[in-house]
């Protein structure tokens, strides 16, 4: 039972070990995980906002060059020369090398536009246009505004709303403004840089480039014209000037990030909004996959140390358990004395050394123990031995504790010359069949039948009378001072007693009977020899007649 509420060694350092292990790869793999997940998200979040960054650049730069080619032009001796043959024929000239305008034409500071490309517009006035008005005062680009009406005039698509930027610088001549030099270029170059820019971020995942104005309206992406954030975000947008943040889309999670295209050298910049957006779950997917490694790696990791950790454990549990067993039969088998020599670690190995050694100095013990017991036991049998010998030295009989033959005729020879006593009587008294006592339940059952006898013809008579063992199964008993007439119910009360005193000597109990012959002295006789011999003819007829009885001699 409790084997198995205890966890053996193995167990436990398995355990132990185990959970360790585990816990430092954990640690170790989690917080690798982490720092690479937050290193590239880094990357990522860099790589969304760089995208913006750079296209926020790109625009700026190209409007920067527009911007400047056409104040180039409005420098040219040709257009301040205001001259409407030649500078149809200069501004359809340059149209094919600046093919991202539309429109070129040049304007009196009237409003009247005097020449432009392919002649359109010409003869028409533009004092109404924004880029006329500030081109008259400073050079000019403005936001992306459409028109329809230029875009039919232009021979576009009718129905997309043609959108375009004004650029116009005024024409100086002799310190005087001769005209307005004007410019609508394509918005359709804004969508070729998103183009190119989007083909080569090949592996970064960039989904969609937009461009917003600075108030937020789509100025290039889908739904022209809706505003895809919430003022709050464009303010903070506008604020931080450049940077990236998780919304979302009717597309799921979107990681945004966006930049401010504000403008370069001269050019003053409209404050666009670039927007660069990438699905989360794209943007994350390595992120997700580093975990996903980490964790597979610690597991693995994990288990094989545990695996090993139960090997080492068993290396180490295995000597214990072979002590175990060896002590285990040292207790179980008396054949085996000594505990096996043990390899493995140094503490086992001297463990194992100190147990033999205790072994050795048991032994030693042991046979020192059984070498006195012998020696008791030696002692003991000489002593009893010498007891009996004494007993008989003594009178005693040593089986029976009696009288024995020459102490009985010795007292009993005493008592005779005694001028004093008075009725002495002889009794001898044998058991009936003894030979089959001793052949039916052995010799020692018929030694304690003998014993018992003597035990009870010794309680039917008096301290003052003696009672002797003669030998074999023959018992002689003299009395002194017990009437003649007595004599016959004591000896009747012996035959009784006996024969109704069952023997048990182990499992066996024996029934037996006495015959008895007795004998009175006569006053004058003194030869106690005389009275045993009536005594033992009586017996010889008590036999004679069927035994189990009592005979007095004639
Ligand atoms: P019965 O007297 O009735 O005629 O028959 P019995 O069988 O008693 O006859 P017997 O006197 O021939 O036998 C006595 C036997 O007692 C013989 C002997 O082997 C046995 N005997 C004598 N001394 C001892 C003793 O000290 N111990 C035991 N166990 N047996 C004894
Ligand atoms: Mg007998
Ligand atoms: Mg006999």
């Amino acid at each position: 039972m409790y084997r198995r509420r205890t966890l053996t060694i193995q167990q436990q350092i398995t355990l132990l070990a185990g959970t360790l292990c585990l816990a430092l790869v954990a640690a170790a793999a989690g917080g690798a995980a982490y720092m690479g997940k937050r290193q590239t998200r880094e990357l990522i979040e860099t790589h969304v906002t760089d995208m913006a960054t750079v296209m926020a650049h790109t625009l700026d730069r190209d409007m920067y060059e527009r911007f400047r080619e056409v104040r180039i032009l409005a420098e040219s001796r040709t257009v301040r020369g205001m001259e409407p043959d030649a500078l149809r024929a200069l501004l359809t000239r340059r149209q094919s090398s600046m093919i991202d305008f539309a429109w070129v034409g040049v304007a009196d500071p009237a409003g009247n536009v005097v020449a432009s490309t392919q002649g359109q517009l010409e003869g028409k006035s533009v004092a109404n246009r924004l880029w006329f008005k500030h081109g008259l005062e400073s050079p000019y680009i403005g936001d992306v505004r459409e028109s329809k009406l230029l875009g039919e005039l232009l021979g576009r698509d009718q129905r997309q709303a043609f959108r375009f930027v004004e650029v116009a610088a005024p024409v100086v001549a002799g310190g005087r403004t001769v005209g307005v030099l004007g410019a609508h270029l394509s918005w359709t170059w804004a969508a070729e840089v998103r183009r190119a820019m989007l083909e080569n971020d090949t592996a970064g995942g960039i989904r969609d480039l937009w461009i917003l104005s600075s108030d937020g309206t789509m100025l290039l992406g889908p739904h022209l014209g809706s505003k895809p954030f919430d003022d709050a975000r464009i303010a903070a947008m506008l604020r931080s000037r450049q940077g990236v943040f998780e919304s979302d889309s009717e597309n799921g999670m979107m990681l945004t990030g966006y930049a401010i295209a504000s403008g370069y050298r001269d050019y003053p910049g409209r404050n666009w909004l670039i927007i660069a957006q990438q699905p989360a779950r794209d943007a994350y997917a390595a992120v997700r996959r580093l975990e996903w490694g980490a964790l597979v790696l610690s597991i693995l990791i994990a288990i094989a140390g545990v695996t090993l950790t139960w090997f080492i454990a068993r290396r180490i549990a295995s000597p214990l358990r072979a002590l175990t067993a060896a002590a285990r039969d040292l207790g179980r088998d008396h054949s085996v004395t000594m505990l096996p020599r043990l390899a493995g670690a140094r503490e086992i190995v001297d463990l194992s050394a100190a147990l033999r050694s205790l072994m050795r100095r048991l032994g030693v013990e042991q046979e020192r123990a059984d070498l006195v017991q012998r020696q008791a036991q030696q002692e003991e049998k000489r002593y009893a031995q010498e007891i009996s010998e004494l007993r008989r030295a003594a009178g005693i009989d040593p089986l029976s504790g009696l009288l024995n033959r020459r102490a009985f005729l010795y007292a009993a020879a005493m008592m005779m010359a005694d001028a004093n006593a008075r009725h002495l009587t002889v009794i001898m008294a044998d058991i009936d069949f003894f030979k089959q006592v001793n052949d039916n339940h052995g010799h020692s059952a018929g030694d304690a039948t003998i014993r018992k006898v003597g035990e009870i013809l010794t309680a039917c008579v008096r301290e003052t009378d003696l009672v002797a063992r003669f030998g074999g199964e023959e018992f002689v008993i003299l009395l002194a001072g017990t009437p003649p007439g007595a004599v016959l119910a004591l000896t009747e009360r012996m035959r009784r007693s006996v024969q109704e005193t069952p023997i048990t000597h182990g499992a066996a109990t024996i029934r037996i009977t006495i015959s008895l012959g007795v004998a009175i002295a006569d006053p004058e006789d003194r030869d106690i020899q005389n009275v045993i011999e009536g005594a033992d003819r009586a017996l010889y007829r008590a036999k004679q007649r069927g035994r189990n009885r009592a005979v007095l001699s004639a």
